[in-house]
């Protein structure tokens, strides 16, 4: 049981609303909650035994992170970010994927270093928060924002 590769078949199937394109080695999906307005993923696309960038075979290790960086750039025009953070983590879902995180300044409030440090000094309950969820309109406008950014790039 995989929560990426759930929604990877969601995507597979039509059904996933946060889905926005896909690439060679992965899949681009907006996130679920939007605190940091902006926030996407990047899914590789096959999980199986691959859960570290250093399983991969170099070629493809070294496309996953091109593609990736095409989508941090892309992430960074569609939103105006001031800084991108790159995230690859895995330890609640082993599945390889980039958590992409557009930054500007007072985005973590008074949290961390008066204001400054990584996502994960924002508390999680806020971060997480149903109040963050994008609506429909406003999830079809972000979708809207990074194709077209990425489009450029490709
Ligand atoms: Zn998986």
């Amino acid at each position: 049981m995989c929560l990426i590769c759930d929604r990877i078949k969601m995507i597979q199937n039509g059904t996933n609303p946060y889905f926005v394109k896909e690439l060679e080695t992965g899949y681009v999906v907006i996130g679920d909650n939007q605190h940091f307005r902006g926030y996407t993923l990047f899914l590789y696309k096959h999980h199986g035994d691959k859960t570290e960038l250093f399983h991969l075979v170099p070629t493809e290790r070294a496309r996953f992170l091109e593609e990736m960086t095409i989508v941090a750039e892309a992430v960074s025009k569609a939103f105006g970010a001031e800084k991108i953070n790159y995230e690859l983590l895995g330890m609640g879902d082993a599945h390889l994927h980039w958590h992409l995180f557009p930054r500007v300044s007072g985005d973590i409030e008074n949290c961390g270093n008066n204001g400054r440090g990584p996502v994960w000094w924002y508390p999680m309950e806020k971060m997480y928060s149903n109040d963050n969820r994008p609506s429909e309109e406003q999830l079809a406008d972000m979708k809207c924002r990074l194709l077209a950014e990425l489009e450029k790039l490709i």
